[in-house]
């Protein structure tokens, strides 16, 4: 699995990246090898390396990142004709990249499970 730290640098601005939302708690950017006509990672600032990692004190960014998730679908008007919010976590869920991350994938009429 890849280093998070490349997650890290696109919240910062070190890197560049398409960054379509931003608040103290959450950064979203287009995903650079898109499977969708959208495909957007809603990621939150402070680190958290994967679903595992969630607990009593950082439970609340999850229904934060949902909900700017389904604020951003609306925006790109994916909201109606529908998508799909993935969050894969370690190797046999097919997570690449050591940083929880959401993906919201739309556009098109989804074939895969992701
Ligand atoms: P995962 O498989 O970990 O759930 O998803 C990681 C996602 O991050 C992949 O869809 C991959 O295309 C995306 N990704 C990896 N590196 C970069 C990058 O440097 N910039 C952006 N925007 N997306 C990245």
């Amino acid at each position: 699995m890849e280093d998070g730290v490349i997650f890290k640098k696109i919240i910062n601005n070190k890197i560049s990246a398409n960054i379509v939302y931003q608040d103290h708690k959450v950064t979203a950017f287009t995903d650079i090898k898109p499977k969708a006509p959208v495909h957007i990672l809603i990621v939150p600032n402070c680190f958290i390396a994967s679903s595992n990692e969630i607990n009593k004190n950082n439970k609340y960014i999850l229904a934060h990142m949902f909900y700017i998730a389904v604020k951003i679908a609306k925006k790109e008007k994916i909201s109606q004709t529908g998508y799909k919010i993935i969050i894969n976590c370690n190797k046999n869920g097919g997570q690449e990249i050591n940083y929880l991350h959401m993906h919201l994938l739309g556009g098109e009429k989804l074939k895969f499970l992701y």
